[in-house]
């Protein structure tokens, strides 16, 4: 087997070898500890026939760990610096494809299409860069991707509120816009001490299987995110305060609001952080005709 990229020794040397300087812009946070990348990519369970797909991949350490677990890899990468780089490390791996692009630009789907014929079990994994974590995790749900899941490494306090709990502090509409595609779990803590160079905040890895369907059915899911924004928007109001201060004509229709409360068996004097996803949904089905 050809050697680990993630030693800090070999990627000290690659570095060297072209010169390269992170460029903090990026979130250049590469990982040097082979374990813990082998974790990772356990934690998606991939097989001979799953297809990856990278965001980020860096000098290619995890991408390496990925090409050996599974039947083929697509990496996006943005800074171009890193393409050669890339074209070397990667040279024993025949089964990985470098797309140098944005992600949050990308037509992921049309690359999928493209890329994993015949491959039908597919996982994003990633070492994500910091800077843009919750738009490309909220970019790949939203689209609706033909993946059965994401894990990815991001900033230890986005993952706490990704897979926090009603009634926590960490619970809000980031929690919700996520576990309303997924199920979502931190599955490791990440010392700072793994990376090059060493990122300022703690890491953790979080794993989100896809659900066969959401996790509430509503009559409108766009109304359904906006009154949950509205009701984290100040977290020490009550529940009637934030939506009748946030929801369009809020204050003119605040006997509206109560209404759907009370029908919604939702006491007007709680806060945002103490609901289910099932009572957000009670909710705005009960607001939605109110408000359309
Ligand atoms: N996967 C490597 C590792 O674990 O060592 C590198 C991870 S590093 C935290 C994040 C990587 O994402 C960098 O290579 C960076 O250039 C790349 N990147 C940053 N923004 C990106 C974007 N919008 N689209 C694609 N790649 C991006």
């Amino acid at each position: 087997m050809n050697k680990d990229i993630a030693t800090p020794v070999r990627t000290r040397a690659i570095l060297e070898k072209y010169g390269f300087s992170f460029k903090k812009s990026l979130g250049q946070n590469f990982l040097i500890d082979t374990n813990i990348l082998k974790k990772i990519v356990s934690f998606a369970d991939l097989t001979e026939n799953s297809g990856a797909i990278e965001i980020g991949p860096g000098i290619g350490a995890l991408t390496e760990q990925l090409a050996r677990s599974s039947k083929k890899v697509i990496a996006f990468e943005i800074d171009q610096r890193l393409l050669p780089i890339l074209q070397d490390t990667l040279s024993p791996y025949e089964n990985v494809r470098v797309i140098h692009k944005d992600v949050l630009e990308a037509d992921v789907r049309i690359v999928m299409e493209e890329e994993f014929q015949g491959i039908h079990d597919i996982m994003v994994v990633a070492n994500l860069p910091y800077y843009v974590t919750t738009p490309i995790i909220m970019k790949l749900l939203e689209d609706r991707l033909p993946i059965r899941g994401i894990v990815c490494m991001l900033q230890k306090e986005v993952a706490d509120r990704i897979s926090a709990k009603p009634g926590t502090k960490e619970y809000g509409s980031l929690s919700i816009a996520v576990q309303y595609y997924t199920e979502a779990e931190t599955v490791m803590i990440v010392p700072k001490t793994v990376f090059v160079p060493q990122p300022n905040v703690d890491s953790a890895v979080i794993r989100l299987i896809k659900r066969e369907k959401p996790a509430v059915v509503v009559k409108d899911e766009a109304f359904f995110f906006q009154v949950t924004k509205a009701s984290f928007a100040q977290r020490r109001k009550t529940l009637l305060n934030n939506l009748t201060s946030q929801l369009p004509d809020g204050k003119q229709k605040k006997e509206e609001i109560l209404a759907a409360l009370s029908a919604s068996g939702i006491d007007p004097v709680r806060r945002g952080e103490t609901l289910s996803l099932e009572e957000f949904g009670r909710l705005a089905d009960e607001l939605y005709s109110y408000f359309h």
